[in-house]
């Protein structure tokens, strides 16, 4: 079991920024207003990651950490329309196989907490421990146990600036959630939350600033569009902000941020077609449809997603955007 969990943990884990990922969509997925991401040594030497949501109860905890169990589906048909970020249910016993792991946790109902340690694989048992309701994971020494694994990691800076690009990712999709990060004991990064998603609460400029910086914020043109149960929504630069590479380029589906050469396509097409030519646009933009139009059950990391009508998909994003930037021309 522990072979096959580290096999599967080949798949899930490729590096510190994986396990981060991983784990802070779990805090989401528990309904987190607010995570604390303490690393150190680019997250190789620790990865530590607290939340406030839900909580496990100490029953459910060897569960949480057993393959294949995941409390987000219950039926093939939940697969189908799945909507909440985790779903496979292999995330924390792959990591928990080439880590010293340990998870913490009171849920709601209980009054005290609890702990599972987990070496290299090997469950220990569950103890009491004191800690406030929600939960928090602590992944030390990674891939200690895999000697040929950790030779692919790269220096703590390397792998601390791919932790910071998903996390900029995170502050983009998700201003409702509060993220304080620190860096070998000293605080880095810290994103205040900003009320609910369910009130609507869009993007801030404050957060598009602070995530991109000011002279993205600047040049940014707001597009709100929607038609046919699509809804695209965000900003893209204008052309006196036009950049060298595609590192600005932030595309989220459902929430959830993904790569998509459809997508891609039809927002360089749409803004070569009306202002520009050559060069790469920086955008962050916002895709909402119907889950049952997507599927996101496509890799088991989730960077991808394929479209059920990806020519229709293609076709909004670009009209959207061709009238939006038509429209700054005059
Ligand atoms: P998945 O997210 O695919 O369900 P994981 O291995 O990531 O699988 O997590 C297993 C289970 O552990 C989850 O389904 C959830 O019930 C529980 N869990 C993990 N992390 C948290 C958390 N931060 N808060 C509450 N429950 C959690
Ligand atoms: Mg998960």
């Amino acid at each position: 079991d522990i072979l096959i969990n580290q096999i599967a943990a080949g798949e899930v884990v490729e590096r510190p920024a994986s396990v981060v990922k991983e784990l802070v969509e779990n805090a989401l997925d528990a309904g987190a207003s607010r995570v604390d991401i303490d690393l150190e040594e680019g997250g190789v030497r620790l990865i530590r990651i607290r939340d406030n949501g839900g909580g496990i109860g100490a029953d459910q905890l060897a569960l949480a950490v057993s393959r294949h169990a995941t409390s987000k589906i219950a039926s093939l048909d939940d697969l189908e329309g799945v909507a909440t970020l985790g779903f496979r249910g292999e995330a924390l016993p792959s990591i928990a196989s080439v880590s010293r792991f340990a998870l913490s946790s009171r849920h709601a109902d209980n009054e005290h907490g609890h702990v599972l340690e987990v070496d290299g694989g090997r469950v220990g048992e569950v103890m009491p421990k004191s800690h406030p309701q929600g939960t928090t994971v602590e992944v030390r020494d990674l891939f200690f146990n895999t000697p040929a694994r950790r030779k692919f990691l790269r220096a703590e800076r390397t792998e601390l600036g791919h932790i910071e690009e998903w996390l900029r990712q995170l502050a983009l999709a998700r201003p409702d959630v509060e993220l304080r990060v620190t860096h070998n004991g000293k605080p880095s990064r810290r994103w205040k939350g900003e009320g609910s998603l369910l009130d609507g609460a869009a993007l801030s400029d404050t957060r598009i600033n602070e995530t991109l910086g000011e002279e993205f914020g600047r040049n940014a043109l707001r597009v709100d569009h929607a038609a046919a149960g699509l809804r695209l929504h965000g900003w893209i630069a204008q052309p006196a902000y036009n950049r060298a590479s595609t590192d600005q380029q932030y595309l989220f589906v459902n929430g959830r941020a993904v790569r998509d050469r459809s997508v891609a396509h039809a927002v360089k097409q749409a803004y070569s077609d009306v202002l520009f030519h050559g060069r790469h646009p920086a955008y962050v933009l916002f895709l909402e449809l119907d889950p049952r139009r997507v599927d996101v059950n496509v890799h088991p990391a989730k960077h991808e997603v394929r479209f059920r009508d990806a020519r229709l998909i293609h076709d909004f994003v670009y009209r959207t955007l061709h009238e939006a930037l038509a429209g700054t021309r005059a």
